[in-house]
């Protein structure tokens, strides 16, 4: 489900992110399996252009996993390496963004207390991200309130860092409406600038599509390629995509609008003359979905296989990840403490 009228309203920026420099930037991941190509498209990719000309921070959001792990805790801690390794195999670089843990830094659980305080429940209900995700999980009446405050405490990861641009996926963008919500209350109460607002940084494909095209490519949908697909987990996974189902034979003209592998033609495909010439020719007839797969299944074989290859040393290699994340979180937790002291004196509370 998209939520288009949140969408519509928000001052979303698309990036060319080569162009974005000194900017505060905090992005993260919940740690409930393996990166994917939506991550990649959506968010991964920039990010690694993004960490050369910006103080960067990504977080491994386990205790946002938890929200709907309560009773599988396990499915948690066991994906935190597995984020650390997808973030390392695609060349995001940890002496040029800081990688941290959400749970080794207090301040993040501390600031979503207080901006708890700010929220109603009827605004999280409303929230039109959550509304769906709560649809799509059958809670049925027994919601977790650590689900439907995570919006808040997503608020708490931003402003931690006072971060002032968020690259993420389009489903995002509801909860950096909520995030600016708060920075307006917390600075109404200080009756000055305490904590800044921040602005999403949409890619060109801002949620990619299952093979089905039915829904997003989303871990807990379990419709995923992950960064280290096998070249034939690929081609399998191609050769089931949806295309036009009225492109019969090769000579009839086909359709793209809706048509997955031209979606994700378009999404990874390095040439987009190309892709503009094989639209052309597709809609004019002549060219059959076998050969548009066969394009697409090389196209992503040759993205990925360095990929796996430096993914599959990195995770043989806990010791090293689990180095990375330490020294990341070390930062990270003295990065946060500024806006955590300031958050509290907008409060009143800074006696001690
Ligand atoms: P889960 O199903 O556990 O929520 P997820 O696959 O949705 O996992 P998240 O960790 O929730 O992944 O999302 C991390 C970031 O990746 C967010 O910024 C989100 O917008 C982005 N993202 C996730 N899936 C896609 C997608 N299919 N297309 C584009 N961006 C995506
Ligand atoms: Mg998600």
């Amino acid at each position: 489900i998209t939520p288009t009228t949140t969408a519509a309203k928000a001052t979303t920026t698309t990036s060319d992110s080569k162009d974005v420099r000194d900017q505060k930037i905090l992005t993260g991941d919940r740690a409930t399996g393996q990166l994917h190509l939506g991550h990649y498209v959506g968010s991964l990719k920039q990010r690694v252009e993004l960490q050369h000309l910006n103080q960067q921070t990504i977080l491994v959001a386990d205790m946002q996993g938890l929200t709907d792990n309560g009773n599988t805790p396990s499915k948690v801690a066991d994906n935190i390496l597995n984020v650390v390794a997808d973030y390392l195999a695609v060349g995001i670089d940890p002496a040029k963004t800081t990688i941290c843990l959400q749970s080794g830094v207090p301040a993040l659980s501390e600031l979503t207390m207080y901006y708890a305080n700010l929220v109603s429940i009827a605004r999280l209900e409303r929230n039109p991200t959550v509304k769906s995700e709560i649809q799509g999980k059958n809670f049925g009446r027994s919601i977790p309130a650590g689900f439907l405050t995570y919006p808040i405490s997503q608020a708490a990861d931003i402003t931690a860092f006072q971060a002032q641009l968020v690259p993420v996926g389009d489903d995002q963008l509801p909860m950096l409406e909520q995030t600016n919500e708060i920075v307006r209350k917390v600075n109404a109460l200080a009756n000055r600038e305490v904590l800044r607002e921040c602005q999403p940084l949409l890619s060109n494909i801002s949620r990619l599509p299952s093979a089905d095209g039915k829904s997003k490519m989303s871990k807990s949908l379990g419709n995923v390629i992950t960064l280290d697909a096998s070249d034939k987990t690929i081609s399998q996974a191609v050769k089931a995509m949806y295309t036009d189902p009225n492109h019969l034979t090769v000579d009839q003209p086909g359709q793209i609008e809706g048509n997955v592998v031209f979606t994700y033609l378009d999404a990874f495909h390095p040439d987009a003359d190309y892709v503009a010439q094989l639209k052309d020719h597709y809609q004019r007839g002549g060219l059959g979905d076998g050969k548009t797969k066969q394009i697409l299944t090389d196209c992503l074989q040759t993205l990925i296989s360095p990929i796996r290859a430096r993914r599959q040393a990195l995770i043989a290699d806990k010791g090293y990840l689990i180095e990375v994340l330490k020294k990341g979180t070390e930062q990270a937790k003295q990065e946060s403490q500024q806006a955590l002291d300031n958050v509290k004196a907008a409060f009143g509370l800074n006696l001690l």
